[in-house]
């Protein structure tokens, strides 16, 4: 909302930080795939793409075809249209056709799916740029191993345009095990060139990866999506600038005596006199009612102040009683 009204409850994103935190990225590895799933996880594909574009970013991937052709219309607009879009998730065959109109690229990940695909549109098969994902360790998408003979069958069969190779790391933090997914990965290319199967690049590191691994862990391309927005990739910080902050109000105080209970239930009961807040956002805001007793915090006047008691639809209660000027 950019009306300068106030509002009760305000997500912001601080464009400038995305920047900074791509041009982090882009110290790791120069080439970088922007995720931009699931509405830039939930901050609004039409907000987050034209910062990205504005990097010269030149790949971006997307969930599904909605959210593809969404991303279409605003490089559209931008003048961007040589930037690749590309689909992670399933597409159902119908839209295949949609794919190769507007140039949409999509990734195939086991034999049944493109078994599917021929079947059902052999011409526009062969015309779509394929990002083929292999199974490394997440056990999720992609083919195996014991896959890949067929897999080159069929690619030489039908003579298939593929972009790309990939595979997605499981546990970044087990060294032991991301380095047997890499071996894997590498043993699955060299199979593949071996036959003469011609791909234009290769990824295998989203976020995590990025940032504990470097160097021959990189790939042409890293697929980042959380260290665009400063979420932790992770466990120890990685300097990433947060881009989000959440904003709203405290719509009444109470005070409530030692003893009684907070919100539904008789499962929080106040261990102190306590002073308390509510704020007007719940899980129907998204937030998780699962926060309820953990170490999940709000900032008020900058000082933390615990969020007590369960969540309820649309309202929270937070532990004010040592913050002053509320
Ligand atoms: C979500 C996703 C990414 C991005 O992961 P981050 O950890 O957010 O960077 C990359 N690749 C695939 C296949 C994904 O599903």
């Amino acid at each position: 909302n950019n009306s300068g009204e106030t509002m009760l409850i305000e997500l912001r994103i601080d464009k400038e930080k995305i920047i900074n935190n791509i041009e982090k990225i882009r110290e790791i590895n120069n080439n970088i795939i922007c995720v931009l799933k699931d509405d830039a996880y939930g901050l609004g594909i039409e907000n987050v793409l034209p910062v990205v574009l504005s990097q010269n970013i030149d790949k971006v991937a997307v969930a599904f075809m909605d959210e593809a052709l969404k991303v279409k219309k605003i490089i559209s607009k931008y003048d961007r249209l040589k930037t690749s879009i590309i689909t992670l998730n399933y597409v159902e065959k119908e839209m295949l056709q949609t794919a190769l109109n507007e140039n949409i690229e999509i990734t195939i990940y086991s034999l049944s799916q493109l078994n599917e695909y021929i079947n059902y549109v052999k011409q526009e098969i062969c015309k779509i740029k394929i990002h083929i994902k292999l199974n490394t360790g997440m056990n999720r998408l992609g083919f195996d191993f014991t896959d890949i003979e067929e897999l080159i069958r069929i690619i030489t069969n039908n003579t298939l345009q593929i972009e790309s190779i990939f595979s997605h790391i499981s546990n970044s933090e087990n060294e032991e095990y991301t380095k047997k997914q890499l071996e894997k990965f590498r043993e699955i290319i060299k199979k593949t060139e071996l036959y003469g199967i011609k791909h234009e690049f290769t990824h295998i590191s989203a976020s995590p990866a990025l940032f504990k691994y470097s160097g021959e862990y990189n790939f042409d391309y890293s697929r980042v999506g959380m260290a665009l927005y400063g979420l932790e990739p992770l466990s120890s910080d990685v300097g990433l600038d947060k881009c989000i902050t959440l904003e709203s109000k405290i719509i009444n105080i109470r005070k409530v005596s030692k003893g009684e209970y907070i919100s539904y239930g008789e499962k929080n009961r106040l261990k102190e006199d306590t002073v308390v807040g509510i704020i007007p956002m719940g899980y129907a805001q998204g937030i998780q009612m699962q926060i309820e007793n953990t170490e999940a915090y709000v900032l008020v006047n900058g000082e933390k102040a615990d969020i007590i008691g369960e969540v309820c639809m649309d309202m929270m209660m937070i532990n004010i009683t040592n913050i002053e000027n509320v």
